[in-house]
């Protein structure tokens, strides 16, 4: 359902975690290529809407990944770029929370950060709107719940995250 897609894509396309460029701060380490960097897996249906963006797509467990250079057209970055380092997650009670993704820990400070460094509210309202948005899809549904109980696994490994988590992530702001 390309309509929903593009529309939770759109409501994150000028949002930033920080007023300033928080690259400036990490010299953009979540865009830098790594030898041991496995790709950004794709919603259920992006992998179409990128086909001629340049980027390396290709399929995999769970969906399709995408594999970029270290540079892209902002206006194309997907979902997982526009959202990092946060998760529209979805509890067990199926409501959208925008939490910071525990797998962005080893690489963003501002996930290592959290307690100390506040990010924009809009920021954080887009990732739990867009979330929001792309329930009405089944396979977007689907993906984020999957991704959610992922993040609930290693949410157990990294306990001190879900405690210094600040409010303006832990609420629920429905
Ligand atoms: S790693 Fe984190 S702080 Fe650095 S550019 Fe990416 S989101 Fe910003
Ligand atoms: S797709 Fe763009 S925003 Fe995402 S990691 Fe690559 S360069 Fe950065």
């Amino acid at each position: 359902m390309a309509n929903v897609l593009q529309q939770a894509l759109a409501l994150l396309e000028d949002v930033t975690p920080l007023d300033t460029d928080c690259g400036n701060v990490c010299g953009g380490r979540c865009c830098r290529p790594s030898a041991d960097s496995t790709g950004m897996l794709l919603l259920p249906g992006e992998e179409t809407l990128l086909s001629d963006a340049g980027f390396s797509i290709t399929p995999a467990d769970g969906g399709h990944l995408l594999i970029c250079n270290g540079s892209c057209r902002r206006e194309r970055r997907p979902f997982a770029c526009r959202v990092f380092p946060l998760f529209p997650y979805v509890g067990e009670d199926g409501i959208v929370r925008a939490v910071y993704d525990p797998r962005s820990f080893r690489l963003c400070p501002l996930t290592r950060n959290c307690a100390h460094v506040r990010l924009r509210r809009d920021f954080v309202r887009a990732v739990r709107m867009a979330g929001t948005r792309l329930m009405r899809d089944p396979a977007c549904a689907a993906f984020l719940r999957e991704q959610s109980r992922e993040i609930d696994d290693i949410s157990r490994l990294l306990p001190f995250l879900e405690k210094e988590r600040p409010p303006i992530a832990r609420r629920n702001l429905r």
